[in-house]
């Protein structure tokens, strides 16, 4: 399994509202993977019409997209093995209330529009949301020395 595959993982307007950066940034970190991009966005119409184009028309959709420009969102994308899975395990399930304890959502949550982040649920998803969020120079590669303490 590759070490550099990578995952788009968002903090969305409710999270930075309620000063979770570090907290959600902290899980990450401290797992082991590494970060390779970050921002503070202002996400637009266009931007979420597209990263969420699976979405568009359903009944929930509006009132979503009003919330997620309500506000900065902290948009990241982190890199190691799994990390798209184990990305979305840390997230945990995407309504609050059934969400493990230990998870992101399961700890912060409780409603389902309110799930305080995002993270891309495949590969195919992760490689595609990068490209809407992110310049190819806004994409650092760099080696982490902590590595061979990470991985055996
Ligand atoms: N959402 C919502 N109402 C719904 C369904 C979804 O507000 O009835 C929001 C929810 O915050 C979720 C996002 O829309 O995180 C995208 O939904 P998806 O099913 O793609 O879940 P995710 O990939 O975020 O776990």
């Amino acid at each position: 399994m590759s070490q550099t595959e990578r995952t788009f993982i968002a903090i969305k307007p409710d999270g930075v509202q309620r000063g979770l950066v570090s907290n959600i940034i902290g899980r990450f970190e401290k797992r082991g993977y590494k970060l390779v991009a970050i921002k503070l966005v202002q996400a637009t119409e266009a931007l979420l019409n597209e990263h969420y184009a699976e979405h568009v028309g359903k009944p929930f959709f509006p009132k979503m997209c009003n919330f997620m420009m309500s506000g900065p969102i902290v948009a990241m994308v982190w890199e190691g093995k799994d990390v798209v899975k184990q990305g979305r395990k840390m997230l945990g399930a995407t309504n609050p209330q059934d969400s493990d304890m230990g998870t992101i959502r399961g700890d912060f949550g409780i409603d389902l529009g309110r799930n305080v982040c995002h993270g891309s649920d495949s590969v195919a998803s992760a490689e595609r949301e990068i490209k809407i969020w992110f310049n190819e120079n806004e994409i650092v590669n760099w080696s982490a020395n902590q590595s061979i303490w990470i991985y055996e």
